[in-house]
């Protein structure tokens, strides 16, 4: 029920009020004629005037106050990070200062929730980052200790446990670097600078740069034939990692003897450019968290690949932070296809 305004009830007071004392004093005063109306009127008057002193008096102190009140936590709930829409305010002020609450409170417990998404994130970030630092670490100290113990004069593994050493610590300076590129996107630290390049040419540079790695497995990564340049506004550096990423993953996950192929689309403003390869493939219900930190389909596969399950997530930080987007199509036993949208210059 839509309560009574203060304002109308104080209406409703200054004249009710001197209203009863006028029938009151007409009805049991026992003078009669001029001299009844008389003390009627001036009883009504008095009551008039005291009432309307009253209002007024409620009016600057108490109304002031609520509206003063409500202002405050207008204030505050626009100055939260997400706040809702205005409610629907009426001309009643209490009701006013309830609904605002009301909205404020909920505002709050949406902070409040997100919180304890964050927090549990958090949490969950830190025992990732953990767990993927031991096994580097306490490889490198087995190995250490296995040479302090008398192998570092033993010619058939000094060497070995040396550079086995050494590509754990590879591994750490993987993680760390990519741990540090992605706390800078997710801060925003990390500016995008686009200039406008070939993309053709740079995913050619990276293709080649991975070809090694590919022929290793027998695969072969493939661009279109006509190779003419596609010029895009972005940032080079970035989408050299983004490119790297994809490819790199696609010759990971790839089978032996496979194919990746890089392709180009022109969709009206944008190109969109697409990593396809015929590997492995991702089961359906993997792909919706694909992209999340640390979120790996096969956790060993990825390690023994020497993945940091970051990748992805660093991908997409970039994309968007180009303010277009990324998808993925997969099906499993059969491939996996990366597609992501750079603007044309
Ligand atoms: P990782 O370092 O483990 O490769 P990414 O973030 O790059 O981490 O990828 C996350 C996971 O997505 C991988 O562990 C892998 O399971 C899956 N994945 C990524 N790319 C492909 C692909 N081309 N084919 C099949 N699975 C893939």
């Amino acid at each position: 029920m839509k309560q009574i305004s203060p304002k109308n009830l104080f209406y409703f007071i200054v004249v009710l009020f001197p209203a009863i004392v006028l029938v009151s004093i007409l009805l049991y005063t026992k003078s009669q004629g001029h001299v009844r109306i008389n003390l009627a009127l001036l009883g009504f008057g008095i009551s008039f005037v005291t009432s309307a002193l009253i209002f007024i008096l409620v009016n600057v102190f108490v109304l002031k106050k609520i509206n003063a009140l409500l202002d405050t936590v207008k204030k505050y709930r626009a100055s939260s990070d997400n706040p809702s829409s205005n409610p629907n305010y009426s001309s009643n002020e209490i009701h006013n200062l309830d609904l605002e609450i009301n909205a404020w409170a909920d505002d709050r417990k949406e902070e409040i929730e997100r919180l304890k998404k964050l927090e549990v994130y958090r949490k969950e970030f830190l025992g990732n980052v953990s767990h993927e630092l031991k096994t580097p670490i306490f490889n490198i100290q087995g190995y250490v200790l296995t040479l302090l113990d008398g192998g570092l004069e033993d010619p058939s593994i000094n060497r070995n446990y040396l550079e086995r050493a050494e590509k754990s610590i590879d591994r750490m300076i993987t993680i760390v670097d990519d741990l540090e590129a992605i706390s800078q996107l997710e801060t925003g630290e990390l500016q995008i600078e686009p200039e406008r390049f070939d993309i053709f040419t740079l995913a050619k540079d990276v293709a080649d740069a991975q070809e090694m790695k590919a022929t290793a497995k027998g695969i072969i990564l493939t661009l279109p034939e006509d190779s003419k340049p596609i010029f895009v506004f972005a940032d080079r550096f970035r989408i050299r990692q983004v490119l790297v990423n994809l490819i790199v993953n696609s010759v990971k996950y790839g089978k032996e003897y496979g194919e990746t192929k890089i392709r180009f689309y022109d969709v009206g403003e944008n190109v969109m450019v697409e990593i396809a390869d015929n590997g492995i493939g991702i089961e359906k219900e993997h792909l919706p968290r694909l992209f999340e930190r640390f979120y790996r389909v096969d956790k060993s596969r990825s390690r023994e690949q020497g993945g940091t399950g970051l990748g992805l997530a660093i991908v997409k930080h970039i994309i968007e932070a180009h303010n277009q987007s990324i998808n993925v199509m997969s099906t499993e036993g059969a491939g996996t296809v990366f597609s992501f949208s750079l603007k044309k210059a």
